[in-house]
């Protein structure tokens, strides 16, 4: 059996200061001017410095704050224009051996009704993804000598492998518990798109607290530092995140912005996401918790990590309800998930009525509308859906990911592939009326676009029409 190297990188470093980050957080207080002086900078696309990022957090007044939602919303509109990329969770296993105490797999839940997909279910799980329009997958594990690298690397190529009609998953991220160097290296063979993990909370006590220590996850710094194994793997693509309610959110910003900009300076390359989720409801979590964040803390914390690091992808998922999405979709977020079930095997059709049941889940998502109601609404609110895998098939991934950084370049490859990818959906799987929707705003983009583009795109649309597919700048 694969037995991990648990050592740590020779040049690991502790670069999350609890003093500093603590003492930044009780000293914050509001300076409009100071937060006016940030906000210009953020919107000429510079990324902020941790200090920076702590003057927006120290606005609390409404109209300073409505400030940084505006800003927020600018950057947004100029680095990524009006699309939405949407990906689906799924679960292939909850084996866990660690304990997390707000975990719904953590190992003490002996009623937790624990499965590892097999072969055939996992594909039948990716062919009733695919058959909803999805193109864009992130499989999650949970931590167990089950769900070795080989194990991983397998279902990411099944996953792969898997085609129903018109249906193909062309890109698979993992979310699996930080592994060794020669982990990564195997994962990274299998073809896979983001690595993600999240620190769940930075500040070392509560981490302490919620993870306990004779469990791997109570290791912090196995965790702190396995993006950088990842990197010395060859992984150059990797989501961080925060698990929000645990402790001070300004804190955990200042922490993840800290992260982001260790990995920019160490290895050239920043995370490709963030994600922030909020802790939810799970099977025995008490919810009162003193860190709950608020909604209103929520935008803040949305707007504000929009404008410290402008070129990075945000990331909300369906355990947010789905009014309190829509008003954030426009403060930066750039991936969401739709029509979610984190059930182990939740895609398939038999399931697919069932209440949520939260022994087999792992908490309860907030936004529980089919991918189509998602696509249908966010069409109204003038976003692109899109499904576009293309910069991560044409190898513009890691330093030459100049996606957001190249003037012009959401406009010749990001809408285009947006619509194509949007036609795409329409023609397979929409509803009717998210068709009407869909045909008319294509209609209005293409409007946008200049002359030779436009014919370009128009004649893909035709190919798409009659059948072709998969076409992308
Ligand atoms: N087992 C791996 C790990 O812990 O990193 C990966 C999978 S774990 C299922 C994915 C994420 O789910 C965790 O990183 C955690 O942030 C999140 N999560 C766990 N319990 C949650 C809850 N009650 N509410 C919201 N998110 C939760
Ligand atoms: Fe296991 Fe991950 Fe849940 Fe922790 S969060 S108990 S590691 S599945």
């Amino acid at each position: 059996m694969y037995q991990m190297n648990t050592t740590l990188s020779a040049d690991a470093v502790d670069f999350i200061d609890d003093v500093k980050l603590e003492a930044m957080v009780a000293g914050l207080k509001e300076d409009p001017e100071a937060v006016r002086r940030v906000i210009a900078k953020s919107l000429r696309k510079e990324a902020l410095t941790v200090e920076e990022t702590a003057i927006l957090l120290g606005a609390e007044s409404p109209e300073l704050v409505e400030e940084i939602f505006e800003a927020a919303r600018t950057v947004k509109r100029d680095v990524y224009g009006n699309r939405i990329v949407f990906f689906a969770p799924l679960y292939v296993g909850n084996y866990c051996t660690n304990n997390c105490k707000y975990c719904g797999f953590r190992s003490s839940l002996k009623s937790a009704v624990r499965h590892t997909l097999s072969d055939a279910e996992l594909v039948r799980e990716v062919e009733a993804l695919e058959e909803l329009g999805h193109k864009r997958l992130i499989l999650v594990y949970g931590e167990s000598p089950k769900y070795s690298p080989d194990f991983i690397a397998h279902t990411v190529r099944q996953t792969y492998a898997t085609k129903k009609g018109n249906g193909e998953i062309r890109r698979v991220n993992i979310n699996a518990a930080p592994l060794d160097e020669e982990g990564f290296r195997i994962v990274k063979e299998a073809g896979i798109g983001t690595y993600q993990i999240f620190q769940e909370t930075y500040h070392k006590k509560t981490y302490a607290e919620w993870h306990p220590a004779n469990t791997m996850k109570g290791n912090y710094m196995w965790r702190l530092n396995a993006f950088d194994r990842a990197f010395r793997a060859g992984i150059d693509d990797i989501g961080l995140g925060v698990l929000f309610g645990l402790y001070d959110w300004r804190f955990e910003v200042l922490a993840m912005v800290t992260h982001a900009l260790y990995l920019q300076s160490k290895f050239g390359v920043g995370p490709h996401t963030l994600s922030f989720p909020r802790i939810k409801a799970a099977e025995g979590l008490d919810l009162n918790l003193k860190y709950q964040v608020s909604d209103n803390e929520y935008k803040r914390l949305v707007a504000i990590l929009r404008l410290a690091v402008p070129y990075t992808g945000l990331i909300m998922t369906a355990r947010e309800p789905a009014e309190l999405r829509r008003e954030v979709l426009a403060f930066g977020v750039s991936q969401i998930d739709a029509g979610t079930k984190l059930e182990i095997g939740g895609y398939q059709e038999d399931r697919q009525k069932g209440e949520q049941t939260l022994n087999r889940e792992q908490f309860k998502v907030g936004d529980t509308r089919t991918l189509d109601e998602v696509i249908g609404e966010i069409l109204e609110g003038g976003y692109i859906p899109s499904f576009c895998t293309s910069c991560y098939r044409l190898g513009r991934t890691g330093e030459h990911f100049m996606e957001y950084a190249i003037p012009g370049f959401i406009g010749k490859f990001c809408t285009p592939n947006a619509i194509m990818t949007l036609a795409e959906y329409l023609e397979d799987y929409a509803s009717p009326e998210t068709k009407a929707k869909g045909m008319a705003l294509i209609n209005a983009e293409l409007e946008k676009l200049d002359g030779k583009l436009r014919t370009e795109v128009v004649k893909r649309l035709e190919q798409v029409r009659s059948g072709k597919r998969d076409l992308y700048f």
